[in-house]
C-alpha cells in the first residue's frame, strides 16, 4: 500500500491543527466539533500509515497487530464521518448543544460498524502487488461512512436556509466529493481514497468557513472580532443559562484621535485581552473600536476581572476606562437587545456618565429604550415637519422693554402623547444627524414669523436663534442661513445666533468662516450657557461674542441664599466679562428677588419664567402688545 499520500495528508492536517492551537481554540460549538474532526482525521491518517506498514510486512506481523491496524484505521474512518455528521448538525441548528437523543441516533450506525470490526474476520486481497483489506467488516465500515456523509448532505440541503449561502456551497461541495469517493471506495477496495476524501473535506471547510483567522481582528493579536462575538453570544443565549458580558470601554481624553492614539489604544486592548485570558481564562472580543468584551460565567470571575482592570488603571495615560457588566438574560431578552445595550453604553452612555464601574441594569436599559424611542419620534417628526417654535421674551433692563426673544423649538405631539423636552431630544437629534433638519425648520419658521408679523413694529430688535455645534462647524451653514434671511427679507442684524461653546468648535476653521461671513452681513453671536462647565474663557474672548448668556444653573447657584459666598463668583464673572466689553444676560430668572439682585449687579438682560415662559407665536404677540400698552401709559 502507498503510504506517501497518507504522510502528505497527515502533514496537511497537522498544519491545520497547529494553526488552531496557535490562534486559540474555537469558542463556537460547530468550530469545536470541526477541531475534533481535524484531530480524528489526524489519527485516521496515522492509522492508515500504520496499516500500510503492516501490509508491507504481512508475513512477519502477528495477527493481533494486523487486527489492531485494520480496526484502528476503519474505526477512525467511521468516527471521522460520524463527527462530520455532528458538525453539520451543529451548523444547521440554532441550539448551543446537541441533545443526547440526537447523539444516540447518530451513534447507532457507527456502533454497528465497530461491532462488525470487533467480530469480523481478517482477510486480505492482492492486486498488482498491492495488499488490501477484503473482510466484510471493512465493507460495512465503508458503507456506514458513506451513509453518514449522505445523511449530512441531505440535512444541509434540507436546512440550507439556516446557513449562509457561501457556507452551504462549501459544505455541500465537500460532502458531495466525500460521498462520491466513499461510494467508490465501497465498490473498489484496492485503492484507498477514503482518507483523501476526508482531508479534502477538512481543507475545504478550513479555507471557506473554519479558518480561525476569520474570527480575529486583523491587526490585533489574539483579539476576536465582532462576528465571533455575535456567534458566540447566539450560542450562549441558546443555553438559557445565566452569564455575564464584561466589557472594558475606553474613552479618549481628547476629542480628536490621532493614529498614534489608535495604536496606543490597540496595544492596551491587546494587553488587557492577554491578561484576561491568562488570569481569568476568558477570551477577548472587540465589540466596538473602543470596547473589549468578554463572556464570564460566574460573579466571582467578574470580581476577579474588576480587580484586574482596576489594578491597571493607574498606568494608563490617554484613556479612561469604564468597566461595564451586563447580566444575561436577566436584563436583556434577546441577542438584538444585548447588542443594542452594549452599543448604547459604549457609544454614548459612558461619554455622558463617566464612571469607573457600570452595571447595566433596568435603569440603564430604560434609558436606552427612552433614547431609541426619542430617536424614532424625532425621525418621524422631522419627516412630518412636526415642530413648532415658541418664543421667550428677554427683558432689556436699560429701558424696561422686551426688545428681544429667544426662539425655542417644540416637538408637536398628539394629544395623548407625553411631551418630550428639547433638553432630551436635541442631544439625540445631534447624535443621529437630524439636528440640521430641525435647525433648518426652526430658522425657516423664525424668518417667516418675523416677516409675516412685522415683528419690528412691536419694538422687537433681535431674535435669538440657537445653533447647534454640528451646525456651527458645517461649512455650508452660513450660505444656508443667509439664503433664508434673503428669502424672507429679514435684515441680518435682526438675528443673533446663540452658540454653546465646546472646546472642539472654537478651533474649527469652518466655524470661524461661518461666524465671519454672518458677521459681515450684520448678524451677531452670543455665547450660550456660560458657566455650565464647557467654556474656555480665553477662547471666548478671542471669538468676540456680542453677548454672554449666563447659564440658569450657574445663576441659581450664585444667587443661592443658603450659600452667600457664591455671590462672589457672580461678581467676578460679571466684572471680568464687562472688562472685555461683553454684554451680559442672565437666564433662569424665576422670581422678583432674583431679578432685583441681578439688576443690582448691572446685568443688562434678563430672561426667565418670572417674565414669561416660552410661548407660541400668538401668545408672544399678545405679550408684546400688552407690554407696549404698558410703556405707552408709562
Ligand atoms: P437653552 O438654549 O439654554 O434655552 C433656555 C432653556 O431654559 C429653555 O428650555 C427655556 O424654556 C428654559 N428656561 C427659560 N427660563 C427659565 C426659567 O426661568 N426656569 C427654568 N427652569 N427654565 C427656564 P427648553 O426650551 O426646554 O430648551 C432646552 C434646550 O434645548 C435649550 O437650552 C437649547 O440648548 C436647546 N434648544 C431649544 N430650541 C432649540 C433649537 O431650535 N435649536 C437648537 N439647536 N437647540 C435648541
Ligand atoms: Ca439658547
Ligand atoms: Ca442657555
Amino acid at each position: 500500500m502507498e503510504i506517501r499520500s497518507s504522510i502528505i495528508a497527515l502533514l496537511i492536517i497537522a498544519i491545520l491543527i497547529v494553526i488552531f492551537l496557535k490562534r486559540g481554540l474555537p469558542q463556537l460549538l460547530a468550530s469545536k466539533i470541526f477541531f475534533g474532526f481535524l484531530v480524528v482525521c489526524f489519527l485516521c491518517n496515522l492509522c492508515e500509515i500504520f496499516e500500510g506498514i503492516v501490509f508491507n510486512n504481512l508475513e512477519d506481523t502477528s495477527s493481533m497487530l494486523k487486527r489492531a491496524s485494520q480496526n484502528l484505521y476503519a474505526g477512525t474512518l467511521v468516527l471521522a464521518a460520524l463527527v462530520m455528521c455532528l458538525y453539520v448538525y451543529a451548523k444547521t441548528t440554532y441550539k448551543a448543544w446537541i441533545s443526547p437523543l440526537a447523539i444516540g441516533i447518530v451513534v447507532i450506525p457507527g456502533a454497528f460498524a465497530f461491532l462488525a470490526l470487533a467480530i469480523g474476520d481478517l482477510s486480505y486481497g492482492m492486486e498488482d502487488g498491492r495488499v488490501y483489506n477484503t473482510g466484510e467488516a471493512i465493507a460495512i465500515c465503508y458503507l456506514v461512512g458513506a451513509i453518514y456523509i449522505i445523511i449530512s448532505l441531505i440535512r444541509v440541503v434540507v436546512l440550507r436556509g439556516r446557513i449562509k449561502r457561501a457556507d452551504f456551497t462549501a459544505i455541500s461541495a465537500g460532502l458531495i466529493t466525500w460521498a462520491g469517493l466513499a461510494l467508490f471506495q465501497f465498490f473498489k477496495r484496492d485503492v484507498q481514497v477514503s482518507s483523501i476524501a476526508m482531508v479534502l473535506m477538512a481543507v475545504i471547510l478550513f479555507l471557506s468557513l473554519e479558518n480561525p483567522k476569520e474570527f480575529f481582528e486583523r491587526s490585533m493579536d489574539g483579539i476576536r472580532n465582532r462576528d465571533a462575538f455575535q456567534m458566540t453570544l447566539v450560542e450562549k443565549m441558546a443555553k438559557q443559562k445565566s452569564f455575564f458580558i464584561a466589557s472594558v470601554v475606553f474613552t479618549g481624553k481628547t476629542a480628536v484621535m490621532t493614529s498614534s492614539d489608535r495604536n496606543e489604544l490597540s496595544s492596551i486592548q491587546v494587553d488587557i485581552g492577554k491578561m484576561a485570558e491568562s488570569y481569568i481564562g476568558t477570551v477577548p472580543y472587540l465589540f466596538n473600536w473602543n470596547t473589549l468584551s468578554f463572556f464570564v460565567e460566574t460573579p466571582q470571575k467578574v470580581e476577579a476581572f474588576m480587580n484586574m482592570v482596576g489594578g491597571m488603571k493607574e498606568s494608563e495615560s490617554n484613556y479612561s476606562i469604564t468597566f461595564c457588566i451586563l447580566e444575561v438574560p436577566k436584563y436583556v431578552k434577546d441577542i438584538d437587545q444585548a447588542v443594542q445595550a452594549l452599543t448604547f453604553v459604549s457609544g454614548e452612555y459612558v461619554y455622558a456618565h463617566s464612571t469607573p464601574y457600570l452595571v447595566i441594569d433596568d435603569t440603564v436599559i430604560e434609558k436606552m429604550n427612552l433614547r431609541y424611542t426619542i430617536e424614532d419620534v424625532v425621525r418621524q417628526a422631522v419627516k412630518d415637519k412636526a415642530f413648532d417654535v415658541f418664543y421667550q421674551p428677554i427683558l432689556c433692563v436699560a429701558d424696561g422693554s422686551f426688545s428681544s426673544a429667544e426662539a425655542l423649538v417644540r416637538l408637536r405631539r398628539k394629544e395623548n402623547e407625553s411631551f418630550i423636552s428639547p433638553e432630551d431630544f436635541i442631544p439625540v437629534a445631534e447624535k443621529c444627524g437630524l439636528i440640521k433638519e430641525i435647525d433648518d425648520l426652526v430658522f425657516e419658521k423664525v424668518c417667516s414669523f418675523i416677516a409675516r408679523e412685522k415683528l419690528s413694529s412691536y419694538g422687537v430688535k433681535t431674535i435669538e436663534v440657537n445653533l447647534s455645534g454640528n451646525e456651527a462647524v458645517d461649512e455650508h451653514t452660513h450660505s444656508r442661513l443667509v439664503g433664508k434671511m434673503e428669502k424672507y427679507n429679514i435684515p441680518p442684524h435682526f438675528i443673533n445666533f446663540e452658540i454653546t461653546e465646546t472646546s472642539y468648535i472654537s478651533n474649527d476653521k469652518a466655524f470661524m468662516e461661518n461666524m465671519n461671513k454672518l458677521r459681515e452681513k450684520g448678524s451677531s453671536f452670543s455665547m450660550d450657557d456660560f458657566g455650565s462647565g464647557y467654556s474656555n474663557l480665553l477662547e471666548i474672548l478671542k471669538m468676540d461674542y456680542a453677548l454672554v448668556k449666563l447659564d440658569k444653573e450657574f445663576v441659581w447657584k450664585c444667587l443661592d441664599p443658603d450659600e452667600p459666598e457664591n455671590m462672589k463668583m457672580l461678581d467676578y464673572t460679571i466684572n471680568f466679562l464687562r472688562d472685555f466689553g461683553l454684554h451680559i444676560l442672565a437666564e433662569g430668572v424665576e422670581n422678583l428677588d432674583q431679578a432685583k439682585m441681578l439688576i443690582d449687579k448691572n446685568v443688562e438682560f434678563l430672561q426667565g419664567f418670572y417674565y414669561s415662559r416660552p410661548v407660541p407665536e400668538e401668545e408672544f404677540l399678545e405679550f408684546l402688545k400688552s407690554q407696549k400698552g404698558l410703556f405707552e401709559v408709562g
